[in-house]
């Protein structure tokens, strides 16, 4: 007799009765389930654990109806998200979230991490799109979550508990989407800074004069270098930090933002307001920014993003400390983000084969997240906590939060064996993801 840890087994359902038979074999043996869409998750959520299955999406790739008369699309969860966003822009009709991997994300881990992108100031996140789901339970039965009428209280609203529960409360199988009415005109500025501060206080001022851009956009001194070497669309890399500002709506009303972004950038001393002069070039610039993390990636073996955010009053604040907390601990760190929604991404470029380095970038990630807390933040704003931030979760929340999600997590999933490991530890069998067997 002895204790072996298995290998991960890798299985692909193609259908909600395939995935409910996955479940009730996994809970019938005890068997911790891993649910994967593309894996582009950027906290662990995805990590295999020991002897688990990893259950593959990717094949529920089906878009199964459009309802132009209800504005709605319901989806498989492998669909990709710019399949998703292509099939309602060929209705005249729009999906706002728009991670920067939209391109290779899956809808269902978008719901699973209740992911945002660069429309998140203007249009919310993908639990403001979600209008019904279908989840397979940990014990294998199969539940419906919504409709598609815009209003509904009956009862308490457990489709919004699944939405960003990142794998560890059941599998989605189906989602059913809100679209908007596609908007009209759009027009796309960059302003440049000579200091950090001037960036921040223009968000602050845009805001102020009660102007809510799709998008608004930053990327530092570091980044901007990096995405103008990998993209060559003709990024000022002279300058300290850079915004990119979108506007949409009517036409009028864009052109009237758009006039008072331009102004307000001039007076909070930008060095140059430049306007997008044609749609190839705004989807050049947007593109070259949904690049930054990759661009980054690039430069040093490994890299670490974050996902700190906090309130949009605290933006020049946290991004000064950012990166004073690199220079006391000889880091290097890139930041760039969503401003508008004071969702930064710092990043940190270093290398796991060097154990100074990387106690020396866990210090410095350390102070970053104390002084997000210090400041009214939280850990993650779209990230999700996955392995890479559960360890500061319960600072973050406290014990009576923390112990309502470790309630929830043991009324639904008493076994434990939903994605084990991952947002908290539970006590269980299947949280260690080993596994007794006779040798
Ligand atoms: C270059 C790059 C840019 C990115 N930009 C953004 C961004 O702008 N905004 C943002 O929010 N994120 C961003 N991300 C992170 C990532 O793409 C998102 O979290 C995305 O939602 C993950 O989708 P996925 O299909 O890859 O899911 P995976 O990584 O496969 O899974 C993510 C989590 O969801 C669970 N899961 C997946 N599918 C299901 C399902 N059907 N049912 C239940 N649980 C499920 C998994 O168990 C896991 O915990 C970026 C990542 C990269 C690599």
């Amino acid at each position: 007799m002895g204790t072996a840890v298995c290998r991960p087994l890798k299985v692909c359902s193609a259908s909600t009765p395939e995935v409910s038979s996955v479940l009730r074999l996994a809970n019938r043996e005890r068997i911790p389930v891993v649910t994967r869409g593309s894996g582009t998750g950027l906290s662990g959520g995805s990590v295999p654990v020991a002897g688990c299955i990893v259950l593959c999406l990717v094949d529920m790739n089906r878009i199964l109806e459009l309802d132009t008369k209800n504005l709605t699309l319901m989806a498989e969860p492998g669909v990709l998200t710019q399949r998703i966003f292509d099939t309602a822009d060929a209705a005249g009709l729009f999906y706002p979230p728009d991670p920067g991997s939209m391109k290779i994300s899956t809808i269902g881990g978008n719901v699973a991490e209740n992911a945002g992108g660069l429309r998140g100031l203007k249009y919310g996140v993908t639990r403001n799109y979600v209008m019904g789901l279908e989840v397979v339970l940990p014990d294998s039965s199969v539940v419906w979550l919504g409709n598609k009428c815009v209003k509904d209280v009956a009862g308490y609203n457990l489709r919004d508990i699944f939405i960003g529960s990142e794998g560890t409360l059941g599998v989605v199988t189906k989602v059913l989407l809100k679209l908007l009415p596609k908007p009209a005109a759009r027009q796309t500025l960059l302003a440049t800074y000579a200091s950090m501060d001037a960036a921040a206080e223009t968000v602050s001022a845009i805001i102020a004069e009660k102007i809510i851009p799709c998008t608004l956009e930053f990327l530092d001194q570091r980044t901007l270098r990096c995405v103008e070497a990998h993209a060559s669309v003709g990024l000022p890399v002279e300058a300290e930090a850079l915004l990119l500002i979108e506007t949409d709506g009517h036409p009028d009303a864009v052109a009237d933002e758009a006039a008072r972004i331009e102004a307000i950038c001039s007076r909070h001393h930008a060095i140059a307001v430049r306007r997008a002069a044609t749609t190839e070039e705004a989807v050049r610039l947007a593109t070259a920014r949904r690049s930054a993390f990759s661009a980054l990636a690039r430069m040093r073996p490994t890299t670490i993003l974050e996902d700190a955010t906090v309130p949009r009053s605290e933006l020049a604040n946290m991004i000064r400390f950012i990166n004073e907390a690199a220079k006391r601990h000889n880091v290097t760190v890139a930041t760039f983000g969503h401003f508008g929604d004071g969702n930064l991404h710092p990043t940190f470029l270093t290398d796991e084969r060097d154990a100074d380095e990387m106690h020396r970038v866990e210090l410095a990630m350390r102070e970053i997240f104390d002084h997000t807390f210090s400041l009214g933040g939280t850990i993650t704003g779209e990230h999700g906590v996955g392995l890479a931030k559960k360890a500061f979760l319960p600072q973050q929340l406290g014990d009576a939060s923390l112990n309502l999600l470790k309630a929830i997590k043991r009324t639904l999933d008493p076994h434990g064996l939903m994605n084990p490991g991952k947002i908290f530890d539970l006590e269980t069998p299947a949280a260690t993801g080993t596994q007794s067997h006779d040798a």
